[in-house]
């Protein structure tokens, strides 16, 4: 993985680059984030390092986040869960092409791309959650390789990645940063490269009703606590700034929750999931049901 300055985009040597811009190594990990930019994420811009993980079990700062994420479907694991829930990566084998996931926390969509053949690099704003990810790959025996950056700003030259893939991240920004991360993805992709996005769909299902619900009890301003986007609109700003896009359903009724996660679920939210699955198949042979889906994910192409 060689690094740029997120500023100018000349090479990165120790934290440094070639017009003097200084980066923190924390550990081994280079900081790239940049104070000019407003943070996205409550982590950006305070370098907070984790305590030393006990020497055995799963690393406690992914239990924490795994409670807290995902709906809070997976609240009840925190205290025990039996292993890291790593899901299926929806891409052909990797062949060792190159995959960026932006917004990456402890990685578990590197570790999927890993095992699925891709050499994967994981950038997140969040220094504990690079640390967890780099903590969970040596546990896993995966290759990854982390560093903490901004997405509006990647750390990488142009077109550095095969693959550019991004899961329950672009939800958190501003349709303007939203944009400024489009492009970037755009610009690290290699000619021909692909691009995996996930994001909320503002018809969904679920999305609908908890909009008609809050509006009922509470202000409007909080329905964009998640930012959802109409699915064309989506579209047409990836056609715009990386390439051909095509729309696919990621799941029903929820956001998150992973097929490969059945194991670890209660019985009723293994039965959302189900229906989920049974509608996302559904779909691929009736696609304007993608449409209703509460989660999507768009593939686009590089030209
Ligand atoms: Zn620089």
């Amino acid at each position: 993985m060689k690094l740029v300055c997120p500023r100018d985009r000349t090479p990165l040597r120790d934290g440094v680059c070639q017009q003097g811009h200084e980066y923190l190594v924390v550990d081994g990990i280079p900081v790239l984030l940049v104070e000019e930019e407003s943070p996205t994420h409550a982590a950006c811009g305070r370098v907070e390092q984790l305590p030393p993980p006990p020497a055995e079990g799963l690393d406690p700062f992914v239990r924490e986040v795994i409670g807290a994420t995902c709906g809070r479907l997976y609240e009840h694991l925190i205290a025990d869960l039996p292993e890291y829930p790593i899901p299926e990566l929806r891409l052909p084998p990797g062949g060792r092409r190159t995959f960026l996931e932006v917004g990456c926390n402890w990685g578990r969509w590197c570790v999927a791309a890993a095992r699925r053949g891709y050499v994967p690099t994981g950038i997140d704003p969040s220094l504990k959650g690079i640390q967890a990810a780099r903590r969970v790959a040596e546990q896993l025996g995966v290759e990854a390789g982390y560093v903490v950056g901004d997405a509006r700003r990647l750390p990488f030259a142009d077109g550095s990645f095969d693959v550019v893939f991004s899961y329950s991240v672009f939800q958190h920004f501003s349709k303007h940063d939203a944009l400024a991360v489009i492009r970037e993805i755009g610009r690290v992709l290699a000619p021909g490269g692909r691009s995996l996005i996930q994001m909320a769909n503002v018809y969904g299902a679920r999305s609908l009703w908890n909009q008609v619900r809050e509006r009922r009890f509470r202000e409007p301003r909080t329905l964009f606590d998640v930012r959802y986007w109409g699915p064309r609109e989506l579209r047409d700003e990836l056609e715009r700034r990386i390439g051909p896009t095509d729309l696919s359903v990621d799941g029903f009724f929820t956001l998150n929750p992973q097929p490969t996660d059945l194991p670890l679920l209660p019985a009723r939210y293994r039965a959302v999931v189900r229906v989920s699955e049974a509608m996302r198949k559904l779909a691929e042979r009736v696609p304007p049901l993608t449409l209703a889906a509460d989660s999507i994910y768009a593939h686009s192409r590089r030209g």
